[in-house]
Order: C-alpha cells, then structure tokens, then sequence
C-alpha cells in the first residue's frame, strides 16, 4: 500500500479522493465517515487503500493529507527530479515518468514479484544479471551478474538491540553478502530511516547479540543509506566464521546517539 493514514488536520474534505478511487481506479476503499467537524476520510473496514493507482491518489489530494509512505521521512520535493524511463511492470515496455531522489538514483523490483522455478534454477546458476538502461545507451549502459552463490543474511535494525538499547523510532534493513571462495564482500548495504537526528556513521561489527564488538567493515554514508565501498577487504577466516555463527552486526550512529542509534545482527538462514 503506498499511502500512509492520512494527515487529519491538512484535509479540506473535497472528496477527489474519493471519487478518483469510485470513477478511474473504481475500486472503491475510501470514504466520507461521519458528520460535520467530525468528517473524516478513511478506507472501509478490510479494504486497503492498495489499487494500481494509489501512487495516483496521493498526487490528487491538493493539499498533501495522503501522503505516499516511500516519500515519508524520506525526503522533500524540492529533492526530487523527473526522468523518462520504461516501466517494468509488464513486457510491454510503456514509456513513464519517474520521480526520483535526486543522488539516490535506484530501480527496485515491483513489490510481489516471485521467480518462476526455471528463473530460480537460473538465477543460482549465475544466469540472471541486472541492467541499467539510458537514453545514451538504449540497449543498456551497465550491467551485472547475479550469483547465487554468496553466503550472508539479512538484518532488521532497531534500538532496542543497541548496547544499551537506545529509545527511538528508527529502524533499517541491511544485507550482507560475502563471496564463500575468497571471502570478499560482494553487498554490504543498509538502508535506515526516522534517525533522531544527522547520520554520523555506519558499520558491521563482529560482535554476539547483545554484546559490543569492533568494527569490521566502515561503511560508506549516503542520504538514509550506508554501503561497503569498493576497496573493502575480504572478511578473515574469523569474521566469516562470526558471519556464519551470527555474530557481526550493522549499526548506524546519530549525532543523538553517537555510540549507534539502531542495530541489526546478520541472520544467516
Ligand atoms: S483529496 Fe486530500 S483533502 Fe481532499 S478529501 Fe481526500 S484527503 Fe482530504
């Protein structure tokens, strides 16, 4: 679902809303509950605001009381540009527009998208590779393999598994991926939000689940998102052992929490 629940007190009850999920979506969640200074609009019970065109619904309220979750906390307007590009979400290739952070240009992966068995037998055949496209270079600018040979896992990052917990909103999602044949850290990424203030730092430190480690691996800070730069040395046998064992973790520090606001052990399935 991309809208969050709405801002109350911004909505001037216009009702576009409304009737832009009754007559272009014609799905029909929202509606008008309530009498007077109480109005208020809502989604009936069980029907989520989650039709292709709920991106479309915030974009309509004219005075921004739906908000899209992927922009809350994340960034302003005045950092956003649009680009030409090609949707992905069918083979036909519609040319569209998106609007993008400006210096965090990503692509993603439509959310419920599934590999069929041959393209999972593919893809832990390395025969699977992403590809970034440009007007320069239609037919594609850069490209790379997937493996699915690495070894790593995933982290949720919280507060409440700092040392000692710290109390904040914040939390992450990281992802390690080390090469199991030489040890070299093929992703190291996290992504964080809600910090209670600036982003300091960031690392992966080898350390137990609720015991303070070293760092291992500083990462490098970009806006609500830290990775492993390029020259970062391979794990040691140690350190793969601790990645195996569960023991490195991710944190990220504020300046409100300059020892680490939020941290996430690496969980290797
Ligand atoms: S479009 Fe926005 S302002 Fe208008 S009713 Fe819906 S939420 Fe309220």
């Amino acid at each position: 679902m991309h809208c969050t629940p709405f801002d109350g007190e911004r909505c001037i009850k216009c009702t576009r809303c409304i009737r832009f999920c009754d007559e272009v979506s014609r799905t029909g969640e929202l509606g008008l509950f309530d009498r007077g200074g109480h109005s208020i609009v809502a989604a009936f019970p069980g029907k989520p605001l989650d039709n292709a065109y709920s991106g479309n619904t915030v974009d309509i309220c004219p005075v921004g009381a739906l908000i899209d979750k992927n922009f809350l906390y994340q960034a302003r307007v005045w950092f956003a540009e649009r680009k030409e590009t090609v949707c992905t979400s069918c083979s036909r290739g519609c040319n569209v527009t998106a609007t993008v952070q400006i210096g965090t240009d990503t692509a993603v992966i439509p959310d419920g998208t599934t590999l069929t068995d041959a393209q999972y037998t593919a893809f832990l055949a390395g025969d699977l590779y992403v590809n970034v496209h440009t007007l320069a270079n239609s037919n594609g600018e850069i490209r790379g393999q997937l493996t699915g040979q690495g070894v790593g896992g995933l982290a949720l990052l919280s507060g409440a598994q700092e040392t000692p917990a710290v109390s904040t909103s914040a939390s992450g999602l990281a992802t390690l991926v080390v090469d199991p044949a030489t040890s070299d850290i093929m992703i190291a990424v996290v992504t964080f939000s809600g910090l209670s203030a600036n982003a300091t730092a960031s690392h992966i430190h080898q350390g137990a689940t609720g015991a303070p480690g070293g760092v291992i691996v500083p990462l490098t800070l970009g806006t609500n998102i830290a990775t492993a730069p390029p020259t970062a040395a391979a794990l040691s046998t140690t350190q793969f052992a601790a990645l195996i064992a569960g023991n490195l973790y991710f944190n990220v520090h504020s300046t409100a929490h300059t020892g680490g606001e939020i941290r996430g052990q690496v969980r290797v399935p």
